[in-house]
């Protein structure tokens, strides 16, 4: 990979570089501004990428930037707080090094494929906010995930990320002696090279590798080429990669690391190189274990079996044997940490696998803990069945409060408070004195620019040539701003059941092209390359959008990514969210949907039995039962629409607000905006940080 450099900028407005490297002006809407004043339409066609604004923006332009009084005054502000809010913290104090396979910090780094990496990026920013010694971990994909075209049949094709790494906001790290840093990853024979690269969010670094360097061999550049893809022979290169070479990267840069933070079992052959080191030490295998894991702790993320991943032995054998051989790691006692006691020959697990080397294993929220402790149960240490405690995910507010309207709403209303301690519930109380009126307004508002930015990527689409007149009505041509909206933007796969609501058809089209008080859906969502089913049932929600019976009140936007969340979880009125239970761990865009006054229309599964509280949204079927349930969940979805939802949405008084529906629309502010916080997931994940840098986890 090269490192590519920026333009000269004049001194008067250097600091810009620094600026664009750093993911923090991402949720710093003054930041934001910033790159919006240099430059309108660079800040535009670079899609929100400073690196690429500085590209693209003309000297001119910088030189008169450089001139202007009112630029000048803002970008000293801005720089200001940017400097105070990312002194780094003291370089000897031990670090958490938190592992990810994924990390959705911003468009701009597209190294995540959806919930798993939003929540590593915001993890890292609140951690940031918050200063705490923690170090992200993780590897750089050089194709990025996939973006999304649909097809003029309605399938799912897959193109390659349109940038490329020289626009991503990363630089090579360097070495105390300026050189860059670059080592062989040691289960590899022949070796296989990393560079390490970082990104910097804030105060936290994040350190990513690279196997895309000229030395290694076309396969092997392959390793860090994509996320999530190819077989499983690549997935645990790739794997180990990510644990070994992560561990040797935070060794190489002198990162003093005091405890180990698995996020998801992806990362967790991290541990060998700590076990390693223990036994180098002198301690016995059992002793070094035992140290190794007071100090580590694992989140597990999947309710599903099938979710982990399972190495066959002879693959495990193949690519860790003469490693495990030359560490002194037993052969027979590492083979065991990995074995499921449900499916003994199906290979080495990495959830078994990182339960067992782990003190701490966490669920992402309470019937998730209670699910995957089921699962888990016969994974035993010490014979002790495994504990999972549940942490219940949280979303950074500064991220996922829309910026513009809505974060001004709450500074007017609730002060500095609400940025200072978000996880206050105290604090948010505030939200019921905001005239309704005012309230929806602003709603209203974020719902007319989401459907601009909806018609906005439709009209490219057709300028560009490449999609039929069909694509214009499924694309969202028919979309209208007065008609109550209802979003589902998630992976599409079959668990989340995207086309639940398509049950009844006949039922849906009364309930969407009633004359009076009509409905429309706006449907987002990539699924994964390898998924057919998921692909098929994107194709099924195309059609139905295609059908006259629906009455052009289906869209579906192409390319889900972070930056249409933001869009749609602030724009639309209503949050449909309808997995079959138990399958959805957490979900966290019916938390970003709450916390910009957007109530959610969930099956109680993943984080909404904590979530709901009879008044902020809507809630139905999140019993097990046995056999298809499809019927009576789509019932009861009809149900709360036809008898709840619409004629709330539509009672309207005299200055045209409905009152009812806002009512919840605070409430739904007022009780997830504290508890579902980042903050307040943090503060659990701190009390593990302190006892695992203690080593007493
Ligand atoms: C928040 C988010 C997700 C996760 O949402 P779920 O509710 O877990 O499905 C996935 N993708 C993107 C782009 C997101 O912003």
């Amino acid at each position: 990979m090269d490192c590519p450099s920026l333009p000269p900028l004049p001194s008067r407005i250097a600091g810009l570089a620094d600026l664009a490297y750093n993911l923090w002006w991402s949720w710093n809407p003054e930041a934001r501004e910033l790159w919006r004043a240099l430059d309108l339409q660079a800040y535009r066609e670079a899609g929100h990428n400073p690196v690429r604004i500085l590209r693209l923006v003309s000297p001119e332009a910088l030189a008169r930037a450089a001139e202007s009084p009112d630029f000048l005054r803002w970008y000293d502000r801005v720089m200001e707080r940017f400097r105070a809010e990312t002194v780094a913290l003291d370089p000897r104090a031990p670090r958490v090094a938190y592992f990810s396979a994924e990390f959705g910090v911003h468009v701009s780094l597209p190294m995540y494929a959806g919930g798993l990496g939003i929540l590593a990026g915001d993890t890292l920013k609140e951690a940031s906010d918050l200063g705490l010694p923690l170090v992200g971990v993780g590897l750089v994909y050089s194709q990025g995930y996939v973006r999304q075209r649909i097809r003029d049949d309605g399938w799912q094709e897959e193109t390659p990320e349109a940038l490329t790494t020289a626009d991503y906001p990363i630089r090579p790290e360097r070495a105390k002696d300026g050189s860059p840093v670059r080592f062989a990853v040691p289960p590899f024979d022949p070796p296989v090279h990393v560079e390490v690269w970082r990104a910097q969010v804030g105060r936290v670094p994040l350190f990513l590798l690279t196997t895309d360097l000229p030395e290694n061999a076309p396969w092997d550049r392959e390793i860090s080429g994509r996320l999530y893809t190819g077989d499983l022979e690549g997935r645990l290169r790739q794997e180990l990669v990510l644990g070994i070479g992560g561990m040797r990267a935070l060794d190489a840069l002198g990162v003093p690391v005091g405890a180990l933070h698995l996020n998801e079992g992806h990362p967790a052959f991290a541990v060998l190189e700590r076990w390693a080191a223990a036994l180098q030490r002198g301690l016995g295998w059992r002793e070094a274990l035992e140290e190794v894991r007071r100090t580590t702790l694992f989140t597990t993320h999947t309710p599903l079996r099938a979710g982990t991943d399972v190495f066959p032995y002879p693959l495990v054998e193949k690519h860790l044997l003469p490693y495990l051989e030359r560490v002194g790691i037993p052969r027979e006692e590492f083979l065991a940490l990995g074995l499921d006691p449900e499916n003994p020959g199906a290979g080495f697990n990495m959830t078994a696998f990182a339960i067992r080397v782990s003190r701490a294993t966490n669920a992402v929220s309470a019937r998730h803990a209670e699910v995957a402790g089921r699962i888990w149960a016969s994974v035993r240490t010490d014979g002790e069945p495994a504990k999972i405690r549940g942490i219940t995910n949280g979303v950074h507010l500064p991220t996922w409060i829309e910026p513009l309207r809505v974060q001004r709403l709450l500074d007017r209303y609730l002060g500095p408070a609400w940025r200072e301690r978000p996880a206050d519930p105290a604090v948010w109380e505030t939200i019921l004195e905001i005239p309704d009126e005012e309230l929806w307004r602003v709603h209203e508002e974020r719902k007319g620019a989401m459907l601009a930015e909806i018609a906005s990527r439709a009209r490219r689409r057709w300028a560009e040539g490449s999609a039929g007149a069909a694509w214009a009505v499924v694309s969202g041509a028919f979309l209208d701003p007065r008609v109550l909206t209802l979003g589902f933007a998630r992976r599409f796969t079959s668990y989340k059941r995207p086309t639940l609501l398509l049950h009844d058809r006949d039922r849906l089209a009364r309930i969407l092209t009633d004359p009076l008080r009509p409905v429309q859906i706006v449907f987002a969502g990539k699924a994964h390359p390898a998924d057919h089913e998921g692909k098929r049932l994107l194709q099924e929600v195309y059609r139905a959008a295609l059908d006259p019976r629906f009455g052009g009140r289906i869209a579906l936007v192409e390319d889900y990514d972070q930056h249409l969340a933001k869009y749609l979880v602030a724009g639309v009125d209503v949050w449909l969210n309808t997995p079959l239970p138990p399958l959805e761990a957490s979900g966290t865009s019916g938390m970003k949907a709450s916390v910009n006054g957007v109530p959610v229309l969930s099956i109680l599964d993943g984080w909404w039995p904590e979530g709901f509280t009879g008044e902020n949204g809507w809630a139905f079927g999140g019993e097990e039962v046995a056999g298809d349930r499809t019927a009576a969940d789509a019932e009861a979805l009809y149900r709360l629409l036809e008898e709840e939802i619409v004629p709330l949405y539509y009672d309207r008084g005299p200055d045209e607000v409905p009152h009812g529906f806002v009512r919840v629309m605070k409430e739904a502010i007022r009780t997830v905006a504290p508890r579902f916080s980042a903050r307040r997931m943090m503060g659990e994940y701190t009390e593990l940080y302190r006892g695992a840098l203690e080593g007493r986890l």
